[in-house]
Formats: structure tokens, C-alpha cells, sequence
């Protein structure tokens, strides 16, 4: 670790006290999302901060780096790192979820109940470009499918997730509606260390 290059992890260090400081004062879904994205947006407005070993694709799976997982686990960052024309399976949060696209690009799709039980595509696909941030919960929308915008390069996007995600019991789901238990961890076993401030640009 000690041969890392410098990185900005100050940006993330006020990202993760500021949302501290957010979930300290609201509880409301509504506040949580709306001031969560404000912070995220300004995040992401610059992709200069996020430590290389939490860049890396897999040649197989999409990644799910865990950056920070808040002590009383009311929130979680997440960098998700796309392969070339990878794509999530059909899933749901159970809890308010932010993503922001930080390099590349991904396309959600939404899905809905229908008829019968299956799953309906609900809406057109979105394309999100760097800078841009969407939101899913389960009152605003909690199940879509999510691909890398790129058959050829990598994609990067930050989530956060009003709970420990990678530790939550949540759900896949087939297009014919049949729902399996799903807990999805984390890529990394490991941590940006966000209190070393030696390995910091300075600011
Ligand atoms: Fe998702």
C-alpha cells in the first residue's frame, strides 16, 4: 500500500462527515435523498480522489468496493466498478439509495410489478454521464437493472445506501417475476485509510 500514489482522500473524508452530520440531524427519507444528493454531486463534480486499488474492474463480475460503512451502519459508500459490457442482474435496495456517476457512463432501467407478477420495465432507460445523480428507495422505486454504458472501457459510480448494503438482505429477481434472497458483500476485504493524511495532495 505504501507504493499508492497520492490521492485526494480529503474529498471523501468531508463527503463521509457531512453525511454523518446529515443522518445526525434527519431520519426523513425525503431530506436524507434530496441533501444526500447535493453532497454527492459536489463529490463527484471531480475525479481526482478515488484511491486506484478502488478503480480496478474484474474480467468477470462488477465490482462493489466498500469506501466507507458509517460505525451505527446508517450509511454505506460504495464505488461500483463496471467491466466493458457488464451489467447487474435485476435487483431492489429495501433501503434509499444514491448513485452518482463519477467516470464512464451506465444505463438503469426500472422494473415494476405487472400483471400476473412479472416484471415490467417501467419508463425508458436512463443514461447517466458523469456528474449526474439518481436516486432508488423503496418509495421512490426500488428495482432496476444496471449495465456499463460501454462495451469497451470501464465505468465508475458512487453509491451510497441508507444502511450497511453489502450486509442488507435484499432481493434478485427473474423477468418473470421470481424473487431470490440475495446479500451482496463487498469486492474488497480491505479499506481506504481515510486518517493517514501523509499520503494526501494537499489542499
Ligand atoms: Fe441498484
Amino acid at each position: 500500500m505504501s507504493t499508492s500514489p497520492q490521492s485526494n482522500t480529503a474529498a471523501l473524508r468531508r463527503f463521509v462527515s457531512a453525511l454523518t452530520a446529515l443522518v445526525n440531524r434527519s431520519q426523513d427519507e425525503a431530506s436524507l435523498v434530496r441533501e444526500g444528493s447535493a453532497l454527492l454531486r459536489e463529490l463527484i463534480a471531480r475525479d481526482d480522489w478515488l484511491p486506484e486499488e478502488l478503480t480496478k474492474p474484474h474480467p468477470q463480475y462488477y465490482q462493489q468496493y466498500l469506501l466507507h460503512a458509517d460505525a451505527q451502519e446508517r450509511f454505506s459508500v460504495v464505488s461500483f466498478v463496471w467491466g466493458p459490457g457488464q451489467a447487474t442482474p435485476i435487483h431492489d435496495h429495501t433501503v434509499w439509495g444514491l448513485i452518482g456517476m463519477l467516470r464512464g457512463g451506465e444505463v438503469a432501467q426500472d422494473y415494476r410489478p405487472g400483471p400476473g407478477g412479472a416484471l415490467m420495465a417501467h419508463g425508458a432507460p436512463r443514461t447517466l454521464k458523469p456528474g449526474d445523480v439518481e436516486a432508488v428507495s423503496p418509495t421512490l422505486g426500488d428495482v432496476h437493472r444496471v449495465s456499463n454504458f460501454y462495451p469497451d472501457r470501464v465505468s465508475i459510480s458512487i453509491h451510497v445506501y441508507g444502511a450497511n448494503i453489502g450486509a442488507v438482505h435484499r432481493h434478485v429477481y427473474t423477468e418473470d417475476g421470481q424473487r431470490k434472497p440475495f446479500v451482496s458483500g463487498y469486492s474488497n476485504a480491505w479499506l481506504p485509510n481515510l486518517w493517514d493524511r501523509s499520503k494526501e495532495l494537499t489542499q
